[in-house]
């Protein structure tokens, strides 16, 4: 039975995907969970109706959250995901050898556990099996206040600045991570769309940059996400994305990456000038 899901990106444009099968849908203490199966994208992940995670997309996604810091920090051992239920940015931290323990803290438990049953190939290091790896069921806002100077590197991996995530886009928040990363830690968070989102974006980089001393844009190109054209934060104590990189490192690493590279990760820092003028001083 073919079904077409639509997700509406503004009250007058979206996305519309051709779907086979419901797998799942529930509702957690947070949110409506659906997880249905496409013809285009494969699996899917929707939260509140809104699109999470595809088979087929989520790998640009989760390199481009995931890598770019790792290959700027020298030697990152702890990283914390907050967030990221769906478990593919673990899985993408636990490629460099370098790290000794990454922390998941998803608020719900639900996504969790749907994850690792229906979409296997995103959550497979989060399914317990992983001594390098440590799930916390928590609000992220909460647990970030019991640790200080911990953490290499904190990605947010969240959902929209829309519900539980609504602080996670808060200057209390970022203060927050500050004081939990060690003094050369970096946070990546996941920023919106330069198209859709400016002032979501100005708002969030006004709060990073009264923060962090280096705070830097990157884009990626995620087809499922609002107008395709989607950003991450870079939030720094001590390195700079481009003149901190070491591209030798990055070059050689020992895992395949199906979207970042060496090359890209200078690039994604260059952008067009409407998203440079979303987030300009
Ligand atoms: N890649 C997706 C995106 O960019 O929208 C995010 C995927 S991941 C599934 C987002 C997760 O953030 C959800 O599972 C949601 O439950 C979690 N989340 C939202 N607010 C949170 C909070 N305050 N603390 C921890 N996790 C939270």
């Amino acid at each position: 039975m073919d079904l077409w899901y639509t997700e509406k990106h503004t009250d007058n444009a979206g996305i519309t995907i051709k779907t086979t099968e419901t797998l799942f849908s529930g509702k957690s203490k947070y949110q409506q969970l659906d997880i249905v199966d496409t013809l285009e994208f494969g699996r899917m992940m929707l939260l509140d109706g809104l699109v999470m995670v595809t088979e087929r997309d989520e790998f640009i996604y989760h390199d481009m959250i995931v890598h770019p810091a790792l290959f700027t920090h020298p030697n990152p051992k702890k990283v914390l995901v907050i967030g990221g239920g769906d478990g593919g940015s673990i899985r993408e931290i636990m490629k460099h050898p370098e790290v000794e323990l990454a922390v998941l803290c998803e608020i719900d438990g639900l996504v969790i556990e749907k994850s690792i049953e229906f979409l296997p190939s995103m959550a497979v290091e989060i399914d317990g099996n992983n001594p390098r790896v440590k799930l916390h069921v928590d609000d992220g806002l909460a647990y970030i206040r019991d640790h200080q100077k911990e953490f290499d590197i904190i990605l947010v991996d969240s959902t929209d600045p829309i519900g539980p995530a609504v602080g996670l886009f808060e200057e209390n928040f970022y203060r927050l991570v500050f004081t939990a990363l060690k003094d050369d830690g970096i946070m990546i968070a996941q920023s919106e769309s330069p198209f859709y989102h400016a002032k979501i974006q100005k708002n969030m980089y006004q709060s990073l940059r009264a923060v962090f001393p280096i705070v830097e844009m990157y884009q990626a190109f995620v087809p499922t996400y609002p107008s395709g054209f989607w950003s991450f934060a870079f939030a720094s104590k001590a390195y700079h994305p481009i003149t901190d990189f070491d591209r030798d490192r990055s070059a050689k690493r020992n895992f395949h990456t199906h979207y970042y590279n060496e090359d890209l990760h200078l690039g994604a820092f260059m952008l067009p000038t409407f998203a440079r003028d979303n987030i300009a001083k």
